[in-house]
């Protein structure tokens, strides 16, 4: 007979003759109640297996983490917080789980120790909500941007462009390492190489998904990117999913409008199509707050937090404006930034831009019109700035809890404007001739800008390290799955 998923029995809207579910059992308990999960749903199913007509044998291999297939009656539940359950009249056990062995009991293990234990982490009913969050969340990256019409782009991840992401790269070579051939100045021969350059991990899918947007108008790029972060936070890894939406004939303005749209709606999709595990999440959540002083304790719960950020609209300031407000604020009674910003032109810490968004506006904020020192070289350079006071069409969002969750501007399509800048800068113009190609044939202004899809996710799901909402998370030193 075909096994039923478990969401699916507990959706039953009749109780059923006979069915069959296949899982792996969370707690076995008073030889008689298995809690069954098979990842459709964060709830079990209660397995009510008649004990006594079972042999000792089959009871004894009833194991927190062991998989089994059950045949039997689903019946209406006595207990509470279920409506079915499954009386058992067949136990096969299909796969042995030493209980003494198996890591993931059902007991509160540290964060630490489950990130140790990615392969098996997932096993715990906190990971299986967030990985069917992240799933569902992805699903909503594609379905907006394609109900609106853009083009899906594969960006390359190996790629010869290295305009940007500067000490950041990871090296790609096909050369052996142990005897890597030089040239007559004793540098590594890359025309030996497989690619005939010299090539890096992609650190972002923009230059190349800009060259598809001056042709097909709208597209997105959803695609993992790599960063050589060589620190330990817990907003970066070194390998990361950006989502990059590039629009023709878009400004500043329309980009900032397309951001927040974009963002709200697949919040909304997570409410929409995860609410039990999104209500599991809140709960883990209002637990860990319970150890905390109350001062510290977070004024709203996470699904409050999620709606909040779908009521209301993001505040839209100016870097000249929020420099004002840094300056001359104290985050807590005494205690100043532990990085003063005194001068126009630094760049924000995190610690700033949580400050702007949780103590001073408290709401999502997008920043605007930053330094054009301080970013990078592609983007629009605004009219009319005072000397020495340059500012560029940049906007970075910022949410409560992570900072910058968002990257992007309009970009520079004037092509003197934008050669000249990469001179100023030392770019090599050979190097990036297929990207000026776009402001010499046909240029247009156009914007664009990049989601840390982990930073969305970590905000959905209310966790507090980026390396707890990627599958396997790629930071120095950890890298052995
Ligand atoms: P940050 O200031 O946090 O280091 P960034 O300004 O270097 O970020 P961008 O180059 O603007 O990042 O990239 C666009 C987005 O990609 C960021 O807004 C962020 O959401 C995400 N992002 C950047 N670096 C990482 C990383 N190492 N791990 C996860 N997400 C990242
Ligand atoms: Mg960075
Ligand atoms: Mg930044
Ligand atoms: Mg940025």
């Amino acid at each position: 007979m075909k096994h039923t998923k478990v969401k699916d029995l507990l959706n039953s809207t009749t109780t059923l003759q006979e069915v069959n579910a296949k899982g792996w059992v969370r707690t076995f308990r008073n030889n008689q109640f298995i809690a069954l999960n098979d990842g459709s749903t964060i709830n079990n199913i209660q397995c009510v297996v008649d004990f006594e007509n079972t042999p000792e044998e089959t009871l004894k291999r009833i194991t927190t983490g062991a998989s089994v297939s059950v045949i039997g009656t689903l019946v209406e539940s006595k207990g509470a917080g279920q409506k079915y359950e499954i009386q058992v009249s067949k136990l096969e056990i299909l796969g042995d789980s030493d209980a003494e062995k198996f890591p993931m009991q059902p007991k509160k293990h540290s964060l630490e120790f489950l990130r140790e234990n990615a392969h098996l982490r997932v096993r715990t009913n906190a990971f299986g909500a967030i990985m069917r969050v992240r799933s569902v969340l992805s699903y909503a990256v594609h379905k907006y941007f394609q109900d609106k019409g853009f083009v899906y782009v594969n960006t390359p991840i190996i790629t010869g462009a290295d305009a940007e992401g500067a000490g950041e790269m990871f090296q790609v070579t096909s050369l052996p390492l142990d005897n890597l051939p030089k040239n007559e100045e004793g540098n590594i021969d890359f025309k030996q190489d497989f690619f005939g350059k010299h090539t890096n991990l992609t650190v972002s899918g923009q230059l190349e998904g800009e060259t598809f947007a001056m042709a097909l108008g709208q597209i997105y790029t959803f695609g993992p990117t790599f960063r050589a972060e060589n620190s330990n936070t817990s907003r970066h890894l070194a390998e990361f999913w950006m989502i990059e939406p590039e629009v023709a004939f878009n400004d500043l303005d329309d980009n900032m409008d397309l951001a927040e749209d974009f963002i709200q709606y697949v919040i909304k999709y997570a409410l929409d199509n995860c609410g039990d595990d999104l209500k599991f999440l809140e709960g883990r959540l209002l637990e860990e707050e319970k150890s905390k002083p109350q001062a510290d304790r977070s004024e709203m719960s996470l699904l409050e937090k999620l709606n909040f950020v779908l009521e209301n609209n993001f505040k839209r300031v100016s870097y000249t404006e929020a420099i004002d407000i840094l300056r001359d604020s104290t985050p807590n009674k005494k205690k100043k930034f532990s990085y003063l910003i005194n001068e126009w032109g630094a760049d924000l810490q995190s610690e700033h831009e949580r400050y702007l968004v949780e103590k001073h506006f408290k709401c999502p904020v997008i920043l605007y019109d930053y330094p054009a020192n301080i970013k990078a070289f592609y983007m629009r350079l605004n009219d009319n700035t005072e000397p020495g006071r340059e500012t560029v069409r940049a906007m970075d969002i910022l949410f409560p809890g992570i900072g910058e969750i968002v990257g992007g501007s309009e970009r520079e399509e004037r092509y003197d404007v934008l050669v000249q800048k990469m001179e100023a800068l030392g770019i090599d113009k050979e190097e990036l001739y297929w990207y000026l190609d776009t402001r010499r044939f046909g240029s247009a202004t156009h914007a664009g800008f990049g989601l840390g899809f982990e930073r969305l996710v970590l905000f959905v799901t209310g966790m507090t390290n980026i390396r707890d909402v990627i599958p396997f998370p790629r930071t120095p030193g950890s890298a052995e799955f």
